[in-house]
């Protein structure tokens, strides 16, 4: 199925839809490691590449290949492989595309793993990483040395929901004949694209929204072919695939990812805008809303501004700690992008681990707190909040 013929909420229920002789309705798991060939013949010919066809779990299974052709189409992709998590997605993608001596420019308001994967593992491999701010263009062109081979950023970021302009930066990484990566977990391609508006390469954490109701682990990378195939040799090799139960997972997840999106939207916008009248509440950070100092650039990059909110609380982390604690309903845990909506305090969980400078330059004070808003009704979510505020 073609992007372009059908709509995006078509397309989530149905691409990469491919019946076995049983003719299934539901897409089916294929919970086998290996496959079988008819003769000798048969098996060289696919190992060699010249027959295509599945040979083994660590690099092929049929219900993997349906959710990458069905993200391929979503995303606007020439190819998608598919990975253990989203952290692996990123892992897949410096190691197949990268090697010792090769420079990074990465924003500094990055998912917390991913600025320990830049800042300290690949430093050891001999890559080098440069964190500039999320925002700010310029800086990312001075960041630019002749070594440099990838540009990375998340937009939102995580936590603070900071923009970046996709096509921008993409400009920049084409001068310098490097690649832009854009990790889309926080919009999902229903919301945004960043390949039509000039990525090189997308990254999901298919944990969050294209699961959508917390339950297992997935990542993707996805390009244009001659990107996305060294990332799938290193995969192939190293093994941090994406299992087939899994990927049957996501493939249901998809099916109701644009709802979800539409729903997710609705309510933290409206969660934002009452959260900006409450008197403990000192700032709030939502795309969505009027005040986000980017809103202009959100609104012509992504269709809403997503289900993440964030918002500093007077007093500091005490402050904070007594709303995630006075919480009956909201899960006090880090994931997002669930149908049941999270609560997560950024400083001392999910960027505990970066140093307290890292911290204070990516703007993460003490009295910040991360809703990932989900799809409950939104008085029952306001007044979970508002008894820790009081
Ligand atoms: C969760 C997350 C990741 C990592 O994904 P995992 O599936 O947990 O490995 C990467 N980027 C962002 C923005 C995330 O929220």
């Amino acid at each position: 199925m073609a992007e372009g013929e059908y709509g995006l909420e078509t397309l989530a229920i149905r691409a990469g839809t491919n019946r076995s002789q049983f003719n299934e309705h539901s897409e089916a798991l294929y919970l086998t490691s290996s496959f079988v060939f008819s003769n000798a013949a048969e098996a060289a010919a696919t190992f060699s590449g010249q027959r295509p066809g599945n040979i083994y779990g660590r690099f092929t299974n049929p219900t993997v290949t349906a959710f990458q052709e069905r993200l391929s189409v979503l995303e606007g992709a020439e190819n998608c492989v598919a990975t253990a998590s989203g952290m692996s997605a990123i892992l897949a993608t410096v190691m197949g595309l990268l090697s010792a001596g090769d420079h990074v420019v990465a924003s500094q308001s990055l998912f917390g793993a991913t600025v320990q994967l830049f800042g300290n593992i690949m430093k050891r491999f001999g890559i080098d990483t440069t964190f500039v701010s999320q925002t700010d263009v310029a800086a990312w062109r001075a960041a630019m040395k002749p070594n440099t081979r990838l540009l990375f950023a998340e937009t939102p970021s995580n936590p603070l929901t900071e923009i970046c302009d996709i096509a921008a930066l993409s400009q920049v990484a084409r001068q310098a004949g490097a690649w832009l990566a854009v990790d889309n977990c926080f919009c999902t391609p229903i919301l945004q694209r960043p390949l039509d508006l000039g990525a090189d390469i997308v990254i999901h954490s298919a944990t969050k929204y294209l699961d959508g109701q917390g339950r297992v682990l997935g990542g993707a990378v996805l390009g244009r072919k001659e990107v996305i195939d060294p990332v799938f040799a290193f995969l192939r090799t190293a093994g941090p695939t994406m299992s087939a139960f899994n990927a049957w997972i996501f493939l249901k997840g998809m099916e109701t990812l644009k709802l979800r999106m539409d729903a997710h939207s609705r309510s933290a916008l409206e969660l934002a805008l009452w959260l900006e009248q409450q008197p403990q509440v000192e700032r709030v950070y939502y795309p969505g809303l009027p005040s986000h100092p980017q809103y202009a650039l959100a609104r012509q990059q992504q269709k809403t501004g997503g289900g993440i909110v964030s918002f500093d609380v007077k007093g500091g982390k005490d402050a904070a700690w007594r709303v995630v604690d006075a919480t009956r309903m909201i899960s006090i845990t880090a994931n997002l992008g669930d149908t049941k909506t999270t609560i997560t305090h950024p400083a001392t969980t999910t960027h505990g681990r970066i140093t307290p400078e890292q911290r204070a330059a990516a703007g993460i004070g003490d009295g910040l707190l991360r809703v990932a808003v989900g799809l409950e009704a939104v008085p029952d979510i306001q007044n979970d909040l508002v008894r820790g505020l009081k």
